[in-house]
């Protein structure tokens, strides 16, 4: 399998928009290329679309280098640029293990791509063979959560890298609660990561940046050289960049280990609740919560203001509700209101 195979024609042959800042790259001289408004203010530059300095320090951290690096409008941006790459609308499909996270089918929908979801294993692992069995010609995309949300469980490298080297397209692994978990990211894998793999991940949650919406794929820099042509050319704006920058000085893994002390308490003090039916375990900043009636004790603890998520309609998730672990102060709010 050529990655260039799966690539759909329309963008194989894309001219990118080559901007201003793409054609030079120094950092000093006088600039009338590019229509700004000259009387510095802090932004009247445009950003750097390549994003330079910021995958710099990405890739320091994460140990993948630059040309290995996309940095997205979250990785909302990065699902969204696997559909738009690889699948014909109306012609390809995707597959998704469910239940997952969301976004994976409406960008599907959005993207007039049609979306094979294979419901996981009763114990929340992965349907390996079925995932395989619903795949054909056309299927261009899998996407693997892990840790999944909203189950919280991580899946096993084997059956994930045996999904990679027998699934005839792309694989998208999304590790977005990654660093909740004790088990390894898969850019371990460094330079022996197939080329038909991408990992996402995403400063939304460890790191702390939901607000400035840092999303991140690394996969090969074939791959993540098409990322680059399709995107919006200035896709991260000077503020968000320069933030994030500062942000990544700090050392989030004192948060971390707070935020999973905290998950093994709540998970505690939960389970000796006579409504509550099971906690699941977690490898993510979350617990799914199996209570013995999802909507009416949601609507309890929304009256006291309590916001947690009901994912009772979900198949595979009935009488569940979702619960992000807190300071521990909120924690203990939760514990009082449930
Ligand atoms: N992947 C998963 C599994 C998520 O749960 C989320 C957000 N809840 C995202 C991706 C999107 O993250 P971002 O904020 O980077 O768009």
């Amino acid at each position: 399998m050529r990655i260039s195979d799966l690539v759909r024609p329309n963008i194989a042959k894309l001219l990118p928009y080559s901007t201003a800042r793409d054609e030079y790259k120094g950092e000093l001289g006088v600039f009338l290329d590019a229509n700004e408004n000259p009387f510095p203010n802090g932004y009247n530059r445009y950003p750097d679309p390549r994003q330079l300095a910021l995958k710099a320090k990405i890739s320091q951290l994460k140990g993948i280098s630059v040309n290995r690096i996309f940095v997205g409008n979250g990785s909302d941006e990065a699902i969204d640029l696997c559909f738009r790459i690889f699948c014909e609308p109306g012609k390809d499909n995707a597959i998704a293990i469910c239940p997952s996270y969301g976004m994976y089918r409406v960008s599907a929908d959005i993207n007039d791509v049609e979306m094979r979801e294979v419901q996981l294993n009763d114990d929340f692992s992965l349907p390996l063979e079925r995932l395989l069995q619903v795949a054909d010609e056309r299927s261009k995309l899998m996407f693997i959560c892990s840790p999944n949300n909203p189950t919280g469980n991580c899946f096993c490298r084997e059956d994930i890298m045996k999904i990679v080297s027998e699934f005839c397209g792309m694989v998208v692994v999304d590790e977005a609660y990654i660093d909740f978990a004790d088990s390894a990211s898969l850019l371990a894998l460094d330079e022996e990561m197939p080329e038909n793999l991408i990992v996402l991940q995403t400063m939304s949650k460890a790191y702390g940046m939901a607000g400035l919406r840092m999303g991140l794929a690394f996969g090969s820099e074939e791959v993540m050289g098409l990322f680059a042509n399709v995107k919006y050319p200035y896709n991260i704006n000077s503020a968000g960049m320069n933030e994030a920058f500062k942000l990544l000085e700090r050392d989030v893994k004192k948060e971390i280990d707070i935020i999973k002390s905290e998950r093994g308490r709540v998970a505690e003090e939960l389970a000796k609740r006579e409504n509550v039916l099971r906690v699941y375990p977690s490898d993510a900043n979350f617990l799914l919560v199996k209570v013995d009636d999802a909507d009416a004790t949601y609507q309890r603890l929304i009256e006291k203001k309590v916001i947690v998520r009901n994912r009772t309609k979900v198949k595979g998730c009935e009488g569940c509700l979702r619960i992000t672990i807190g300071t521990p102060e909120e924690n203990d709010i939760l514990l009082d209101s449930i």
